[in-house]
């Protein structure tokens, strides 16, 4: 066990370096540069990541816009007065965070922790185990032909009890399912607005 847990950090740790990295330093020209449409000169990114448009809001914060696979990917350009050292901050895209580097992927720029979200949900998806151990459990007490026994949207609290179960064991096991399915919806939530992008973050989750 405590080896495989290893194991899978490392990977999650390799994921980062397969993709290009930009640093926040590389728009510090663009905080005084006139606004229009600039391209990063790497040979590493392709047209949809090197490609940016610089603009201003009305509050004279500055963000760039790359249109990567035809949908428009904010980056705002945050410059910390605080220090001495005026650190230039961009936002994730995504999760909309400060970060001081973003990476570019397949489809989009994102901070190292929504990739590493993304692509965990690709592969060894947490939420996948979780949602294959439920419909396990569940079989084991509603059968394979049970109509609803795969179907992660419904909620096996209302389902009725089995004939051949005493009441105690089939609450005891039922309690157990429900324990599980309420664990695995925030991380199917989780899994949509990464893949997704924030217009499907619920309301309280800000
Ligand atoms: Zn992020």
């Amino acid at each position: 066990m405590p080896k495989g847990h290893h194991y899978g950090r490392n990977q999650t740790r390799a994921y980062t370096t397969e993709y290009h990295r930009i640093h926040a330093n590389v728009f510090k020209p663009l905080l005084k540069a006139p606004l229009g449409n600039y391209s990063i000169s790497s040979e590493y990114l392709n047209d949809n990541h090197r490609k940016l448009k610089l603009e201003e809001n009305k509050n004279g914060v500055r963000y760039v816009t790359f249109t990567i696979n035809d949908k428009p990917h904010h980056i705002v350009l945050k410059l910390d007065n605080r220090s001495a050292s005026n650190k230039l901050y961009i936002t994730c895209p995504y999760c909309q965070k400060q970060r001081q580097s973003l990476y570019a992927i397949k489809n989009a720029y994102g901070c190292r922790q929504c990739i590493g979200l993304h692509y965990a949900s690709q592969s060894e998806r947490p939420q996948e185990r979780l949602m294959r151990r439920i419909r396990k459990l569940r079989k084991e007490l509603w059968g394979n032909d049970w109509p609803f026994v795969n179907d992660m949207f419904e909620q096996v609290a209302y389902w009725p009890k089995p004939k051949w179960i005493r009441w105690k064991t089939f609450e005891q096991k039922r309690n157990k399912i429900t324990e599980l399915e309420k664990r695995y919806w925030p991380m199917a939530v989780k899994q949509m607005e990464t893949m997704f992008g924030k217009q499907f973050i619920p309301e309280h989750q800000k």
